[in-house]
C-alpha cells in the first residue's frame, strides 16, 4: 500500500515547501523507495498556463504537456524522475471535475457538497498519483500557507486520509529573526501550528525555515508547542547550492525519522548525490551570463533557466555568475546594449508579446556582431530569426506575427494548427517532441546524436515561405521535426557558437545529468572569457 507524506506551510508564502519537498522525495529515493510527488495549488485557474509568470514564477512544462507550477522543476531536478501533468493538481481542475460529474448526473439525487464530493475527489486524484509508476511513497505539497480560504478543501482531505492510509504530515514554517533583539522569534510559527491544529492536523514532523541553524531553545520551544518530540524537529537553513538541503537535513537525522515512522527502508546511498553537491564547492573561477528577458525582477520567473546553467557550470568546474539584464531597459535606451560587453555569454530568454522584444532583438543583434557566445529559448530563437533577416538579409520591418500583424515580411508566423484557435489555456504546441539534429552542423556536435526528445511551448514558428531566403543568407537550420516542416534549432556557422532553439532545453536538465545545449553553452562562454582575457594580457604586454 501506498503512503503519503504531506507538506504544509505557515507564516509566509515562497518559504520553501518545494525544495523541501523535493527533499524528503530525494531522501527516500537514496533509500531505494519509489517515490512519486504530487503539487496542489489551491487556486481556480485549471493550470498555471494561463498565470503570468512575472507574479507566481516559470510555467513548468512536462513531458505530457502540463503547463504546471514551477514546484514540479525542483522535482524532477532533484530526483530525475520524470514528472507529469498529473503530478500538479489545481482547485480549478478539482471542481471543473466535480461539477462534470454533476451535470453527468453521477451524483443523481445529492446534494453536491465539499464535503464529502470534493474531498472524494481531491483523494482519489492523490490516490492516481500513486498508481502512476506504483509509488512506495507520495509526496504531497499542498501549496499556499496553512489558514488560506482556497487551501481548506485539500487540508481536510488531508485529513481524512489520515485515518484511511499511512501518512506523515511534514509542516515548514518561518522562524522569524528579530533585528531589534537579535533573537529568532517562534510566535508566528506556533499560530500556524495553531491553525494546522484547528483544522484537524497534527504535524509529526517540524521544519523550522530560518537563514541560519535555529538554536536548541528554538528547537526545544518548536517541539513543545508542536506536541512533538525534539527529535521531529528540524531545521531548514540557506544553503548553497540549494541541492545541499537533502543532505543537510539528512544529517540532522529527517531521513532516519521518517524512514522509522513509516516502516520504509532505511540504508541510504549518497554516494552520486554528494558527488554532484562537491562540484559546486570545487568550481573555481566564474562566467558571467547575461539572462535577457522581461520579467526581470522576480527570480522565480527563469528558475529553470538560472539552474540549467548552475548544472552546467558546476560540471565544467566554474560558478555561473547569472545576471538578470532587463529586456524593457535596453528597449527604451538602446545605449544600454553596450553594457553587454561585460558578459561572456547573452541568453535571451522565453516570453511573450511586444513589451521588451525589441530590446531582446538589440541584445540578439549584439551578441551576433560581437562574436559574444548566444542562445535563444523559443522566443530567443524566433527574435534571432527576426534580427538575422532584418539586419543580415535586409528585410526591413521583418518581424513575428505576434508582434507585428502587418509586417512586409512574416518570418515568424502562427504554426498552420493554430489558425482558428482562440481558446487561451492548454493550446499551445506543448510537451516532449522528437527533433532531428542535421549532422555536420554545430548542434550535431553538442547532441552527438540525430535525434533529441524536447519539451515544447509555442504557438509560433519560423514562416517556411521563408526557409530558403533565410538559407541563402547564411542561416543554417540544425533542427527541425521529424517531418521536416517546422525549425527546431537555428545558428549561425561563422559566429564562435550563436545556437537557439525552438524547445526549452531548461526543462531537460538536472543536476545530476546537465542538458547538452547548456554545456555547450557555457564552455563557449568560459572560452570567450579566457581568449579576451589572453587578448587584454598580450596588450598590456
Ligand atoms: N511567444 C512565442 C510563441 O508563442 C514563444 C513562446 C515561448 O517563448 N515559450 O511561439
Amino acid at each position: 500500500m501506498p503512503k503519503y507524506v504531506f507538506v504544509t506551510g505557515g507564516v509566509i508564502s515562497s518559504v520553501g515547501k518545494g525544495t523541501l519537498a523535493a527533499s524528503i522525495g530525494k531522501i527516500l529515493a537514496v533509500r531505494g523507495v519509489k517515490v512519486d510527488f504530487l503539487k496542489i495549488d489551491p487556486y481556480v485557474n485549471v493550470d498555471a498556463g494561463t498565470m503570468n509568470p512575472y507574479v507566481h514564477g516559470e510555467v513548468y512544462v512536462t513531458a505530457d504537456g502540463g503547463e504546471t507550477d514551477l514546484d514540479l522543476g525542483w522535482y524532477e531536478r532533484f530526483t530525475g524522475i520524470t514528472m507529469s501533468r498529473l503530478n500538479n493538481l489545481t482547485t480549478g481542475q478539482v471542481f471543473s471535475s466535480v461539477i462534470e460529474k454533476e451535470r453527468r448526473g453521477e451524483y443523481l439525487g445529492q446534494c453536491v457538497q465539499i464535503i464529502p464530493h470534493v474531498t472524494d475527489e481531491i483523494k482519489s486524484r492523490i490516490r492516481a498519483v500513486a498508481e502512476r509508476r506504483g509509488a512506495d511513497v507520495v509526496v504531497v505539497e499542498i501549496g499556499g500557507t496553512v489558514g488560506d480560504i482556497e487551501g481548506l478543501p485539500f487540508y481536510e482531505a488531508a485529513r481524512q486520509m489520515r485515518l484511511e492510509e499511512e501518512t506523515l504530515f511534514v509542516h515548514v514554517a518561518l522562524v522569524i529573526y528579530h533585528e531589534a533583539t537579535k533573537e529568532m522569534k517562534t510566535k508566528a510559527f506556533q499560530h500556524s501550528l495553531q491553525e494546522l491544529r484547528r483544522i484537524g492536523i497534527q504535524p509529526d514532523v517540524i521544519v523550522a525555515r530560518s537563514p541560519t541553524m535555529i538554536t536548541e531553545e528554538v528547537r526545544r520551544k518548536l517541539a513543545l508547542f508542536g506536541t512533538l518530540p525534539k527529535e521531529a524537529v528540524f531545521c531548514s537553513y540557506n544553503v548553497s547550492p540549494v541541492y545541499r538541503l537533502p543532505l543537510v537535513l539528512e544529517e540532522q537525522g529527517l531521513g532516519d525519522y521518517v524512514a522509522r515512522k513509516l516502516g520504509l527502508p532505511n540504508q541510504p546511498d549518497w554516494t552520486g548525490w554528494r558527488k554532484v553537491v562537491e562540484l559546486y564547492d570545487r568550481a573555481t573561477g566564474s562566467v558571467r551570463i547575461a539572462l535577457c528577458g522581461k520579467y526581470a525582477a522576480l527570480e522565480d520567473s527563469y528558475v529553470s533557466i538560472r539552474e540549467a546553467l548552475g548544472h552546467a557550470a558546476a560540471h565544467l568546474g566554474v560558478r555561473a555568475e547569472v545576471v538578470m539584464v532587463d529586456a524593457e531597459a535596453l528597449e527604451r535606451d538602446p545605449a544600454k546594449v553596450e553594457s553587454l560587453r561585460s558578459f561572456d555569454g547573452i541568453l535571451v530568454a522565453p516570453g511573450f508579446g511586444r513589451r521588451g522584444a525589441e530590446g531582446k532583438i538589440a541584445a540578439i543583434s549584439y551578441a551576433r556582431r560581437s562574436g559574444t557566445p548566444f542562445l535563444g529559448i523559443c522566443f530567443g530563437m524566433q527574435l534571432a530569426v527576426v534580427e538575422f533577416a532584418r539586419n543580415v538579409l535586409g528585410l526591413e520591418g521583418a518581424n513575428s506575427t505576434e508582434l507585428d500583424q502587418s509586417t512586409p515580411h512574416p518570418v515568424i508566423d502562427l504554426l498552420p494548427e493554430q489558425k482558428g484557435v482562440t481558446a487561451m489555456g492548454g493550446t499551445m504546441r506543448l510537451g516532449e517532441h522528437e527533433v532531428l539534429i542535421r549532422e555536420g552542423t554545430l548542434a550535431h556536435r553538442v547532441y552527438k546524436t540525430s535525434s533529441v526528445r524536447r519539451r515544447h511551448r509555442h504557438r509560433y514558428e519560423v514562416n517556411p515561405d521563408y526557409w530558403e531566403v533565410l538559407r541563402k543568407g547564411g542561416l543554417v537550420f540544425s533542427g527541425t521535426s521529424p517531418d521536416g516542416r517546422r525549425v527546431e534549432v537555428i545558428e549561425i556557422p561563422d559566429h564562435p557558437f550563436f545556437v537557439a532553439s525552438q524547445f526549452h532545453p531548461e526543462f531537460s536538465s538536472t543536476v545530476e545529468s546537465p542538458e547538452p545545449l547548456f554545456l555547450a553553452f557555457v564552455d563557449a562562454a568560459r572560452r570567450f572569457r579566457a581568449e579576451r582575457a589572453a587578448a587584454v594580457a598580450s596588450q598590456s604586454l
